[in-house]
């Protein structure tokens, strides 16, 4: 365990937050990467432990899941998934990137062919994967819940991408 101590590039919004294991997530989805200009680079958290300061503003970008960002200079502050308030802090907050080590990439098939990350760690691709496939199925206006069910989506893609 250690105590994290991050802030925005203004320095507006202060984050502190308890690290169990010192791992980087990056995911390259469409919406982070938009978001990034690249991919969302995160630290996972001890949850709960997280304690934000500063002018944050949140952007609901799916029916599950926000982005938050410093509403004074706009550096990305997190990724959370609404409903049980469950942060991924961005991990450029941090100096030296908390000290963490990339483990795994998200979506690495939806990664532009002209960067890639050294190093040897877990990608988790989009297509093909039981688990990532309640994105798709949520992208395709689904209950993403009905996994294990005949599934009722809508007729009409609510987006051509992923949504998340
Ligand atoms: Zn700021
Ligand atoms: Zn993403």
């Amino acid at each position: 365990m250690s105590e994290l101590k991050g802030q925005c590039m203004c320095g507006a919004v202060i984050v502190t937050a308890t690290r169990a294991d010192p791992v980087l997530r990056a995911c390259h989805c469409d919406m982070c990467r938009r978001w990034t200009s690249s991919m969302y680079m995160s630290v996972p958290t001890t949850p709960g432990s997280i304690v934000v300061t500063g002018p944050v503003k949140t952007y609901r970008s799916s029916d599950w899941a926000e982005r938050a960002f410093c509403n004074t200079c706009g550096s990305a502050l997190w990724y959370a998934t609404v409903h049980d308030d469950h942060k991924s802090l961005a991990a450029g907050l941090f100096d030296n990137a908390a000290n963490n080590t990339m483990k795994l990439e998200f979506f690495s098939d939806l990664k532009p062919d002209g960067y890639a990350l050294t190093g040897d760690h877990n990608q988790i691709e989009a297509v093909g994967n039981a688990f990532y496939a309640v994105f798709y199925r949520y992208a395709r206006h689904c209950d993403p819940f009905l996994l294990n069910r005949q599934a009722k989506c809508a007729k009409t893609p609510r987006s051509p991408g992923l949504t998340l």
